[in-house]
């Protein structure tokens, strides 16, 4: 009822806005920049709360899901702790996940890894956050994904079948290079995603790679449970031949065959000053062009 009094009320230029909302929102690199700029260096909590305050500032509702692991490693028992942070938007009968993780490696300023995820996903939401959504749409930010894919398993844990999952897509590096990396291709659980990431790759124009090898990552608790998913990075040119050829060789890297990203990844050299406006402007393109591709895949 109220959404047919606000479509009737509705002047063009409103309608306009919504028909191409990602051009009248669209961050730039710079935008997505200053994310990563904002959440680098910041402790567990600190990138928690600097997600929710840049939610606050779109504004958008989101939110915040805690939970408690308790890992077994040996004879030591540990509980890991954290939060998952999720905003809801359209409706449908299927669902759709874009998640990142927000958490850094120890001693990591985590910038690359994975501020830059961060800062696309934001920037996804910005665009999107009032598309006509022909599914429901959750935005994840993941916490606890180096410690184990803690935060997506919960957040699988309590996922329910009723939902109709359509598509997960994650982004994990996505700040340094000129090439899009996409993966691990295969095993049933993307025949329905991969036609489509091919498609964003010819529409965009840019350098692609997909490949049956990827590094470990939050897609990894949705293929645990057969549901379509797939993994996005932007990477250095030349570096996916050594990262396919690190993973399947078990990740014994021959000397002077280390791929430019691993250089910096989990180091305390993974800083925004790494990471360019231009590769993370690349990643959200590309992830746009994706999620318009999904949606238009089904009746509302
Ligand atoms: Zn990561």
């Amino acid at each position: 009822m109220k959404i047919a009094v606000i479509r009737i009320a509705r002047p063009a230029f409103f309608a306009l806005l919504i028909a191409c909302p990602a051009m009248a929102q669209s961050p730039s690199g710079e935008d997505l920049h200053r994310w990563v700029r904002g959440i680098e260096g910041r402790d567990s909590q600190g990138r928690r709360d600097f997600v929710k305050q840049e939610l606050n500032k779109l504004p958008v509702a989101f939110v915040a899901l805690p939970f408690s692991r308790t890992i077994t490693s040996g004879a030591r028992q540990r509980e890991i702790t954290g939060e998952n942070i999720v905003v809801g938007l359209g409706k449908g009968k299927q669902t759709l996940v874009v998640g990142a993780h927000m958490d850094a490696a120890p001693e990591s300023p985590g910038a690359n890894d994975n501020g830059s995820g961060v800062a696309v996903v934001l920037g996804l939401i910005q665009a999107f956050k009032d598309h006509a959504w022909n599914h429901r749409a959750f935005f994840c930010f993941f916490d606890q994904e180096e410690e184990g894919l803690i935060g997506s398993q919960a957040f699988v844990e309590s996922y329910s079948d009723s939902l109709n999952h359509r598509a997960m897509i994650n982004l994990d590096v996505a700040g340094t290079g000129t090439e899009i990396y996409v993966g691990p291709v295969g095993g049933g659980d993307d025949d329905f995603l991969m036609p489509l990431v091919r498609r964003a790759a010819a529409l965009t124009g840019y350098a692609f790679h997909e490949s049956e090898y990827y590094p470990p990552s939050d897609h990894l608790s949705f293929a645990d449970r057969n549901l379509e998913n797939i993994s996005i990075s932007i990477v250095p040119k030349g570096d996916v031949p050594l990262l396919i050829e690190a993973i399947a060789g078990g990740w014994s890297i021959d000397p002077g065959k280390t791929p430019e990203v691993l250089k910096v990844m989990h180091t305390s050299e993974d800083k925004s000053v790494h990471v360019s406006p231009e590769s993370l402007k690349m990643s959200f393109r590309f992830t746009e062009r994706l999620l318009r591709l999904i949606n238009r895949t089904n009746e509302k």
